[in-house]
């Protein structure tokens, strides 16, 4: 099958060079045409907007930013519905939010085409080596078609039910990041107040009960001053909005979820466009 691919950002480029190795002819587009260069290098096609995408693919991918992000590219003049074919399948892997993933679905089968929510986990890492987690809504039968390109870049992948399942099981995934990066940057913060060795600390955290993918990646990264966007900390404050809204719709209260969005959006005032891991900037032993 042919694939287009839309959004050339860190994930992005990760899973389409993936894509590519796996010898996917891949097509793409990105607001910013500059970024899509690394993986023009390394094989795929630029098209000049996302109808042009899906005119030249058999199956669309998103990965754009926000929920906004995703609407335009999809519903614009010159967005995917426009360009793409009866029978085409298209697939958003940005995290938004379930009911955007329901109403595209919906709108989606409307005229003719296959739709899936499909969110992944495992950061910047996850993209680059292909072991992401892929966690997938709509239809179970586009899912068993889809499945063996989205092994091409993810390891664990499920089918999560009906449309807006894979952005629901992504909302609760993301709730589990926003608090092991919250208590990894609290245990840093003890650690150092109380003279310890940040090496010994991290060896034993993440071997023992404290252990989280937080720990593993993000520690390391805090340790040698590197704040720079694996996952960005507006995205994750993005995620925690989206699903406090969710858990209002459904009558549950998240109060950890609560603090964390308020934490994450602190933080965002003015680190927005550094990672999450920079959240430790919030004492002031990290400034
Ligand atoms: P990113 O680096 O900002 O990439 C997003 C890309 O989408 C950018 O290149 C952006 O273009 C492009 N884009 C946005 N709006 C567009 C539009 N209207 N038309 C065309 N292109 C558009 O972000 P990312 O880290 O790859 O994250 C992407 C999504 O995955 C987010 O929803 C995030 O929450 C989620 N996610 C991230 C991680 C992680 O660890 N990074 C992990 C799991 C999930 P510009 O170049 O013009 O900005």
């Amino acid at each position: 099958m042919k694939i287009g691919f839309i959004g050339t950002g860190v994930m992005g480029t990760g899973i389409i060079n993936n894509l590519l190795k796996s010898d996917h002819q891949v097509t793409v587009y990105n607001r910013t045409a500059a970024k899509a260069e690394p993986v023009i290098a390394n094989g795929a096609v630029w098209a000049d907007t996302p109808a042009e995408v899906a005119q030249a693919a058999d199956i669309t991918f998103t990965m754009v930013g926000y929920p906004k992000d995703v609407e335009d590219v999809w519903t614009r003049k010159d967005g995917l519905f426009s360009g793409a074919k009866t029978g085409h399948i298209l697939v958003d892997m940005t995290t938004s939010t379930p009911k955007l993933a329901e109403k595209l679905a919906q709108r989606g089968k409307n005229l003719g085409f296959k739709v899936l929510d499909a969110p992944v986990s495992g950061g910047d890492i996850g993209a680059k080596n292909g072991t992401l987690s892929i966690m997938v809504g709509g239809d179970e039968a586009v899912f068993d078609q889809v499945l063996p390109i989205l092994k091409d870049v993810g390891q664990q992948i499920v089918h999560a039910g009906s449309a807006g399942k894979g952005q629901h099981m992504k909302m609760s995934n993301n709730i589990g990041v926003a608090a092991t990066v919250i208590t990894m940057a609290e245990s840093m913060v003890y650690a150092k107040a109380a003279g310890l060795n940040m090496d010994d600390a991290y060896n034993v955290w993440r071997h023992g009960a404290a252990g989280s993918w937080s720990v593993t990646n993000y520690m390391p990264r805090v340790m040698a001053g590197d704040f720079s966007a694996g996952f960005y900390a507006k995205h994750l404050l993005k995620d925690l909005r989206i699903a406090l809204d969710a858990a209002n719709e459904m009558a549950i209260d998240l109060p950890g979820t609560k603090l964390a969005e308020k934490l994450f959006a602190q933080l965002s005032e003015n680190h927005a466009d550094e990672g999450v891991q920079a959240i430790v900037k919030l004492w002031s032993a990290f400034q």
